[in-house]
């Protein structure tokens, strides 16, 4: 066993249904735009980007149904996302074999502090500011692909307070998973842990303390936090 100078941060990690077991993290990437609605709204063009990606922290991710309202922003929205998580990686992955590294699937949420996001945008800033604060990825259990296998199609729905605010469907994604599996490992090298947040549908807005965040995807499963 290794010393350490300090207590040694423990590994994060998502909890797996039907299994006392957790899936430990490593790495969190995140597509942009990935619904053409959603691209639209936010001012871009669906037809001519390429796909981009940023990163949250793995200790962001929290599966508590609890989202604490983060400091220093008065926008605070929410994006309803399906969650890939990956038992292994590699580099220069072929999209046909992509889906072998896949074990599994979550319904979650990359909250998003949209003020500070938009400033940093403005700037020609990273993101992180605006991204990767404390819980800002609110996520459900890792479903194993062996029990649902590989949805790509099927609905994706937000209700706030039981009102329906995003929906959108699997089959709507314009880089699907394995593409983006594919396309993230020509950059980076990809391993077990890692997890990809594969973008939101249109309708992302505000929330407010006291939000109840259902969400739902066809095929997964369902996932409630409340906004505290
Ligand atoms: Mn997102």
């Amino acid at each position: 066993m290794p010393r350490f100078v300090i207590d040694a941060p423990s590994v994060p990690t998502l909890p797996v249904e039907g299994s006392d077991a957790l899936f430990p993290v490593r790495r969190v990437y995140c597509i942009g735009r990935n619904y053409a609605a959603h691209t639209i709204e936010m001012g871009g063009d669906p037809d001519r980007e390429p796909p981009f990606f940023f990163q949250k922290n793995p200790d962001n991710l929290d599966s508590s149904g609890e989202f604490p309202y983060p400091p220093k922003s008065s926008d605070v929205h929410h994006e309803l996302e399906m969650l890939v998580a990956l038992k292994s990686g590699g580099t220069n992955i072929p999209v046909d074999k992509a889906l072998d590294h896949v074990f599994g699937y979550a319904v979650c949420l990359d909250m998003t502090r949209r003020d500070l996001q938009g400033e940093a945008k403005d700037l020609r800033r990273p993101w992180e500011i605006g991204k990767a604060f404390e819980r800002s990825a609110p996520c459900g259990p890792v479903v194993p692909a062996a029990r649902i296998g590989h949805p790509d199609r099927g609905l994706v729905e937000l209700k706030v307070n039981g009102t329906a605010r995003q929906t959108g469907d699997l089959g709507q994604m314009i880089w699907k998973v394995p593409e983006m599996i594919a396309y993230l490992s020509d950059y980076f090298e990809l391993a077990a842990g890692d997890v990809i947040m594969s973008g939101t549908p249109s309708g992302v807005a505000a929330v407010q303390r006291g939000d109840v965040l259902e969400g739902r995807i066809e095929g997964v499963g369902t996932f409630t936090v409340t906004v505290v």
